[in-house]
């Protein structure tokens, strides 16, 4: 490759490369072959990308990049590509620059007028929108909340009338809490889904209306183990996605207060009766409840 009649050397190219969020089989045969044919791979923690160039048999250098170190590392890495040099980009697991280091030095690699090849794969996000059931023609990526609860809260507050999907990255040990806080800001019928450990052994998908989801977070000792994504169904995206949710909120909060004082049967004959749900609806609500009451 030449550069230009001054006889310098092409400028190489940025591979901004996706790597597995779990499960190996999904480097993509072309992300293989860049990691393998770059003369150096820029990784956020060397240690884990070198157990998965072990596992392909790719033996070529690393370079750490993470948040510490990204703008000195922008430096470095836009001199060797000056010199014809290719590098390939990688975080941990997934897509770089998403939640992850890279943004950086996309930027810098862009402001120098370097070519930047994206090799597309895995993200979190994407995965759990593709399965998740929610409306996934517009969306809007949230990444990490704010860890603090008072910071968080008000983030999801200001959310609040977001139409679209809303796609949450969350740590297990916060994810109750979470729900919790978001229950409190879009409302217990909002529609929601968490996908965990996705492409791995124990993938698992729980999808239900917020209130739902929070007590299964407390009934399922599983629910908070693992790697997370959060979804959460915009403004006017009820649990079921139609107008019956409304309906089944109203008629869990009749339930609600007479499975407190009769048995379940005349609990759920008389909820109907007051709401106008079907006999055999309320009852199966009815039997719900109790078992997620009984749950707790
Ligand atoms: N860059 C990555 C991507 O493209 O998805 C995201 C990196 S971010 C530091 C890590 C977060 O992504 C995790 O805390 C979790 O919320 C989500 N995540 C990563 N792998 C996951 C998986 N296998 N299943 C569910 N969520 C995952």
């Amino acid at each position: 490759m030449t550069n230009s009649s001054a006889g310098l050397p092409a400028a190489g190219r940025l591979y901004v490369v996706a790597t597995p969020i779990g499960n190996l089989g999904d480097l993509s045969v072309r992300a293989r072959e860049t990691l393998a044919n770059c003369a150096l791979i820029a990784a956020e923690d060397t240690r884990h990308t070198g157990i998965l160039l072990k596992h392909f048999g790719i033996t070529t250098p690393q370079l750490s990049l993470h948040d510490h170190n990204e703008g000195m590392r922008a430096i470095e890495i836009i001199a060797r590509l000056r010199e014809g040099k290719s590098v390939a980009l990688v975080s941990d697991a997934g897509t770089p620059a998403i939640s992850d280091p890279g943004f950086e030095l996309v930027r810098a690699v862009a402001a120098a007028g370097i070519d930047i090849i994206a090799i597309p794969g895995p993200c979190a996000a994407i995965a759990a929108l593709s399965i998740g059931a929610l409306p996934t023609d517009r969306f809007c990526f949230e990444g990490f909340l704010p860890a603090r609860g008072a910071a968080r809260r008000q983030r999801l507050k200001s959310l609040e009338k977001e139409s679209r999907t809303l796609v949450i990255y969350e740590s297990p040990h916060r994810v109750r809490e979470t729900l919790e806080d978001c229950l409190a800001a879009f409302g217990e019928t909002r529609a929601a889904t968490v996908v965990r450990e996705a492409t791995k052994l124990h993938e698992t998908t729980y999808r239900g209306s917020l209130l739902e989801l929070l007590h299964k977070s407390k009934s399922d000792a599983d629910f908070a183990r693992g790697e997370i994504v959060l979804l959460i169904g915009g403004a006017q995206m009820p649990a079921s996605g139609d107008a019956d949710s409304d309906a089944t909120a109203a008629l869990d909060k009749v339930l609600a207060a007479l499975l407190t004082e009769l048995p379940l049967k005349q609990a759920a004959r008389l909820a109907a009766q007051i709401t106008g749900a079907r006999d055999n609806e309320a009852y199966k609500r009815a039997l719900f409840l109790k078992q997620q009451s009984a749950s707790h």
